[in-house]
Protein backbone atom coordinates (compact mmCIF):
# COMPACT_ATOMS: atom_id res chain seq x y z
CA UNK A 1 0.00 0.00 0.00
CA UNK A 2 1.05 3.49 -0.72
CA UNK A 3 0.74 6.71 0.85
CA UNK A 4 0.84 10.04 -0.10
CA UNK A 5 2.23 12.62 2.37
CA UNK A 6 2.02 16.26 2.28
CA UNK A 7 4.74 18.65 3.67
CA UNK A 8 2.49 21.83 4.72
CA UNK A 9 5.78 23.63 5.23
CA UNK A 10 6.71 23.18 1.66
CA UNK A 11 2.97 23.25 -0.19
CA UNK A 12 2.13 26.63 -1.76
CA UNK A 13 -1.25 25.63 -2.82
CA UNK A 14 -1.08 25.78 -6.36
CA UNK A 15 -3.67 22.63 -6.54
CA UNK A 16 -1.88 21.08 -9.53
CA UNK A 17 -1.53 17.73 -7.17
CA UNK A 18 -5.69 18.00 -6.93
CA UNK A 19 -6.06 18.38 -10.42
CA UNK A 20 -3.67 15.26 -11.48
CA UNK A 21 -4.30 12.75 -9.52
CA UNK A 22 -6.63 10.14 -10.61
CA UNK A 23 -7.61 8.48 -7.41
CA UNK A 24 -8.53 11.64 -6.02
CA UNK A 25 -6.51 11.96 -2.64
CA UNK A 26 -6.00 15.38 -1.96
CA UNK A 27 -7.78 18.74 -1.90
CA UNK A 28 -7.36 21.80 -0.56
CA UNK A 29 -7.87 22.98 2.98
CA UNK A 30 -7.20 26.27 4.48
CA UNK A 31 -4.48 27.01 1.04
CA UNK A 32 -2.68 23.68 1.33
CA UNK A 33 -2.80 20.49 0.15
CA UNK A 34 -4.69 17.91 2.19
CA UNK A 35 -3.91 14.23 1.21
CA UNK A 36 -7.67 13.33 3.09
CA UNK A 37 -7.75 10.40 0.97
CA UNK A 38 -3.53 9.09 1.35
CA UNK A 39 -4.54 5.60 1.28
CA UNK A 40 -5.87 5.50 -1.92
CA UNK A 41 -2.70 6.35 -3.71
CA UNK A 42 -1.70 4.30 -6.79
CA UNK A 43 1.67 5.36 -6.77
CA UNK A 44 1.25 6.51 -10.03
CA UNK A 45 3.80 9.48 -9.84
CA UNK A 46 2.10 12.31 -11.19
CA UNK A 47 1.76 14.21 -7.95
CA UNK A 48 5.81 14.32 -6.66
CA UNK A 49 6.35 15.07 -10.72
CA UNK A 50 3.88 18.02 -10.99
CA UNK A 51 4.08 20.16 -7.35
CA UNK A 52 6.69 22.75 -8.12
CA UNK A 53 7.69 22.67 -4.54
CA UNK A 54 8.50 19.39 -3.88
CA UNK A 55 6.13 18.91 -1.51
CA UNK A 56 4.85 15.45 -1.94
CA UNK A 57 6.51 12.55 -0.90
CA UNK A 58 4.96 8.95 -1.51
CA UNK A 59 5.52 6.05 0.87
CA UNK A 60 5.02 2.58 1.89
CA UNK A 61 2.22 2.59 4.41
CA UNK A 62 0.28 0.70 6.74
CA UNK A 63 0.05 -2.73 6.34
CA UNK A 64 2.65 -3.31 3.11
S1 LIG B 1 1.28 9.21 -6.82
FE1 LIG B 1 -0.53 9.31 -8.17
S2 LIG B 1 -2.12 8.18 -7.11
FE2 LIG B 1 -0.54 8.65 -5.60
S3 LIG B 1 -1.25 10.55 -4.62
FE3 LIG B 1 0.14 11.08 -6.32
S4 LIG B 1 -1.17 11.46 -8.10
FE4 LIG B 1 -2.39 10.34 -6.57
S1 LIG C 1 1.19 20.40 -6.14
FE1 LIG C 1 2.54 20.71 -4.35
S2 LIG C 1 2.49 22.94 -3.97
FE2 LIG C 1 0.76 22.43 -5.31
S3 LIG C 1 -0.99 22.15 -3.87
FE3 LIG C 1 -0.05 20.14 -4.29
S4 LIG C 1 1.44 19.81 -2.60
FE4 LIG C 1 0.92 21.99 -2.67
Amino acid sequence: MFIALVNWDKCTGCGDCVDVCPVKCFEMSDGKSLAHRASYCIDCGNCPEVCPDDAIVISIGWGG
